[in-house]
């Protein structure tokens, strides 16, 4: 059996592409190193979706994030994904700092950024009460929002799979080899793929799979960035996503609602050495700390339920780093996809699927494509009605599993059984929240690990938090 198309990758970008390439009748397969979709930098960056007036104009990434910001709010609606249209400020704490906000202004207008404006301290003070008293003024972004990235890559990776493509998980590719026309994908455990068309969007991983075909023109930096989440207690502290003015690192340190309700401070900015090297320092957490009181006077650490890092594939060129490879027009890149890639993921997707299609020439579309993915039953959010309709069509959505989120039963069991579903308690966690709120899964962790040992027919002991070699119970100790 040889695919036409093979994704390297199950990251938002990887996910979304499979989900545009599922509109055309090719056989299609997204291919993950990992136990789960969403384990790179896709499952711990900002979540926000940004306007598009950071990015220098005439760059891939100013063109996608524009196309991605407006392409969000459908695409959100149609998976299923939680989505909010809450508007960014980048706050200038000086006269100087007011001279980068025109700029941004200036560079927005010029990327086709709609729904910008200036506000003066005054008006700033209006919107965001809990600002500083120090803030000059600001740029607002209205058309900005924020999503929960994740859940945008395990819907668009659910979605995919409904629609016939393949979802092959724990396929760490690590020798590719072309012949006759068709690639060979080899893997850490010896298993192979063939294909046609190979898509690398391996995210942080995408120089060394370049180079596996000879290609070394994809040259990254690994730059962490740290956070804080916290509780939802605090969660309505700001309204809007607040970021100071950049530094040639990044963005700077934002304090920012997300779309389950808690706030998040970070992230940090800084280049390591160590691909996969997501944990935190108390030096990055210091300057979490200092930077967001800077915006957010009333902003405590203390009330932290978490912390976690990403990081981020930076490319030297500044760039996105999308196309067919000058080795091989057949090995299409997708790599250094760096913020704002969630922004531009739904306008990447697009742009990919077409080169293919006009490089394989002459794909009929597929006539049985459904981009909509059923709506997932969300407890918490149900009115009273909903819920009783709902536990009297199936018991296990009257039981409690989550108590910090109110996750039931019936959720989980669904997260489960989604195509593509989850096979891990932090596969659970990110398509449920079992385990996200306050007390960080210390009481529902042991019965999420009953219910999946239970409903994919293993042991418990064969259960693990995040695939291979995380198992959690090994013996009975009586
Ligand atoms: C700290 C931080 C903050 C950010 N904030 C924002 C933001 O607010 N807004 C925004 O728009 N963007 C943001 N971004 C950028 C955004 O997160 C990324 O652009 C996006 O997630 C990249 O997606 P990806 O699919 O390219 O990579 P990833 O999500 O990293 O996915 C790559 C996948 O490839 C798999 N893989 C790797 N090697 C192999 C292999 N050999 N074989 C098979 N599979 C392999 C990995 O396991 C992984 O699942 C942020 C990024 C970071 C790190």
């Amino acid at each position: 059996m040889c695919y036409d198309v093979s994704i390297i990758g199950a990251g938002v970008i990887g996910a979304m592409t499979a989900r545009e390439l599922a509109k055309y009748e090719l056989k299609t397969v997204l291919v993950e190193a990992t136990n789960d979709v969403a384990m790179g930098a896709s499952k711990a960056n900002s979540g926000i979706v940004h306007g598009g007036f950071d990015a220098k104009p005439g760059s891939l990434k100013a063109r996608f994030n524009v196309k991605g910001c407006e392409m969000m709010p459908q695409v959100c609606r149609d998976l299923s994904v939680p989505y909010k249209n809450n508007g960014s400020l980048v706050v200038a704490f000086s006269e100087e700092e007011m001279e980068t906000v025109k700029e941004l202004y200036d560079r927005g207008i010029t990327n086709g950024v709609p729904a910008l404006s200036i506000l003066d301290k005054a008006q700033l003070k209006a919107l965001e009460p809990n600002l500083s008293d120090d803030v000059f003024g600001a740029l607002l972004s209205e058309s900005a929002g924020i999503v929960c990235p994740y859940e945008l890559t395990i819907a668009s990776t659910e979605n995919a799979v409904s629609n016939g493509v393949e979802f092959v998980r724990n396929f760490k590719v690590d020798g590719i080899s072309f012949d006759n026309g068709v690639f060979t994908l080899t893997s850490a455990d010896g298993d192979t793929i063939k294909t046609k068309y190979v898509i690398n969007a391996a995210g942080a991983h995408s120089d060394e799979i370049s180079r596996l075909i000879g290609d070394e023109s994809v040259e990254l930096i690994m730059r962490r960035g740290e956070y804080f989440i916290l509780d939802k207690a605090v969660g309505n502290l700001v309204s809007r996503t607040i970021f100071q003015c950049p530094t040639k690192m990044g963005k700077g340190i934002l304090v920012s609602p997300t779309v389950d309700g808690n706030l998040l401070i970070g992230p940090t900015a800084e280049d390591v050495d160590v691909k996969d090297d997501t944990s935190t320092t108390s030096e990055g957490l210091k300057t979490i700390k200092t930077f967001s009181v800077k915006s957010c006077p009333t902003v405590s650490a203390r009330n932290a339920i978490t912390s976690f890092s990403g990081l981020r594939a930076h490319p030297v060129n500044n760039d996105f780093i999308i196309g067919p490879s000058k080795i091989n027009p057949q090995f299409i890149q997708a790599a250094g996809i760096e913020s704002p890639g969630l922004t531009s993921a739904p306008a990447v997707a697009e742009y990919i699927a077409e080169i293919l299609v006009n490089a394989i020439g002459n794909v009929p579309e597929n006539k049985n494509f459904n981009g909509i993915r059923k709506d997932v039953f969300r407890f918490r959010h149900a009115t009273d009605e909903e819920k009783s309709a709902a536990i009297a069509e199936n018991p296990a959505y009257g039981r409690i599993i989550c108590r910090c989120e109110s996750i039931t039963e019936g959720e989980i069991i669904d997260a489960i059984k989604a195509p593509a579903g989850a096979r891990d308690v932090d596969g659970v966690k990110r398509r449920t929240r079992a385990g996200m709120g306050r007390c960080q899964g210390g009481f529902c962790g042991s019965k999420v690990v009953e219910i999946l040992a239970r409903e994919l027919g293993c042991s418990i002991n064969d259960i693990t938090k995040f695939g291979k070699g995380s198992n959690i119970l090994f013996e009975r100790t009586k």
